[in-house]
């Protein structure tokens, strides 16, 4: 996920898919690194001397960076082969040193895109989306600030270098998966994870992202994790979740592939229930698909100019115990709950409403 510091205007647009992972399905990465203030090469330490950081904190879209957590971090600056500053935690930044040579004695080379992002960075980015195109479309595309794992500074976003050539851009590092097996073979031995698996997105509530990885400063701990194949959520949950089983059914309208992307929405969406599990996931059927349900979704969403509908029905169990107040009955299965998604004419899938 490529995020520079500052935003630029011209490439907020492309940037928005990036900010948060699940928030659409037809942007890129920003691909200017105009705006990013670049720093000299040579490494220095910020921050002052601590009690120290939880390399075992969790934070995602539900849990915020821990309180005290930028005043405790320690970090260093490096510039990466595209010439841009990097931040990364200290021990996160040995640790990635050694992954990377141990990676380069197997001919596959690495480098850092973007690691820490502060929370007054992502502040400031969730401030011009709002003033650009208005609070709702910057609550949906911006990620919050306070709750993305780039704030804690162990959140890496690894890049190719391929034949001499960087390959930073999304869909591009998408097309080397033998590479990005051989790199996630090698992360547990250094301390990381991968984060953001394929197929988890209910749990994480982001769409895979074979770059992103975490340090957790713990080899016995990242290698439990990998050999298991769970999100760090479910390992610190200390619970496997069940996998979910999927209908796409026998669609004439849309492409399995176009189905999945919208299933994933769905997901990402869900994974903000706390404590709800996910089941079943279903398409509804083509006859969802007609010129009333668009009307109707974009008399919802005003502006997003949808052309195409699609429904999808989930099965899932409601919290067993109650940590904050919730909408389901506890300890609950509820099943055919709809989701109903719009389609914009560059193929995008955005979840528009959900319920009975
Ligand atoms: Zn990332």
């Amino acid at each position: 996920m490529r995020i520079r510091g500052m935003l630029v205007a011209a490439a907020a647009l492309a940037l928005t898919a990036a900010l948060v992972g699940c928030g659409g399905t037809a942007g890129s990465a920003v691909s200017s690194s105009a705006g990013a203030s670049s720093q000299p090469a040579q490494a220095s330490s910020a921050t002052a001397q601590s009690q120290g950081i939880d390399y075992l904190a969790l934070v995602n879209k539900l849990n915020p960076l821990p309180e005290g957590w930028e005043d405790a971090l320690e970090t260093v600056h490096f510039t990466n082969s595209v010439g841009d500053d990097v931040e990364v935690e200290k021990k996160a930044y040995d640790a990635y040193l050694e992954l990377k040579a141990d990676l380069e004695k197997e001919g596959v080379h690495v480098d850092l895109d973007s690691a820490r992002r502060s929370v007054a960075d992502q502040q400031r980015i969730m401030d011009e989306f709002t003033k650009e195109y208005g609070a709702d479309y910057a609550k949906k595309t911006v990620a919050q600030p306070g709750y993305s794992e780039h704030h804690t500074g162990l959140a890496l976003d690894l890049y190719l270098v391929v034949d001499g050539k960087d390959v930073v851009e999304n869909e591009d590092m998408m097309g080397y998966p033998e590479i990005w097996a051989k790199i996630h073979a090698k992360l547990a031995e250094h301390g990381f994870i991968l984060r953001y698996l394929d197929g988890d997105e209910h749990i994480t509530g982001y769409g895979y992202e074979p770059w992103h990885i975490r340090y957790l400063d713990d080899v016995a701990i990242a290698k439990d994790i990998m050999e298991q194949g769970i999100t760090f959520e479910e390992y610190k949950a200390g619970k496997v979740l069940p996998e979910v089983s999927y209908d796409y059914g026998d669609s004439k309208r849309y492409t399995r592939a176009e189905l999945t992307e919208a299933a994933i929405q769905v997901k990402c969406d869900f994974a903000a229930w706390e404590g709800c599990e996910l089941h079943s996931l279903r398409y509804a059927g083509d006859e969802c698909d007609t010129q009333e349900n668009v009307d109707w979704l974009n008399s919802i969403d005003k502006g997003a100019g949808y052309t195409h509908v699609a429904e999808f029905l989930t099965d899932f169990h409601s919290p067993l115990t109650e940590k904050k107040p919730s909408a389901w009955n506890l300890d609950t299965e509820y099943t055919d709950y709809q989701w109903w998604l719009g389609r914009t004419e560059d193929g995008s899938w955005q979840v528009v409403t959900s319920g009975y």
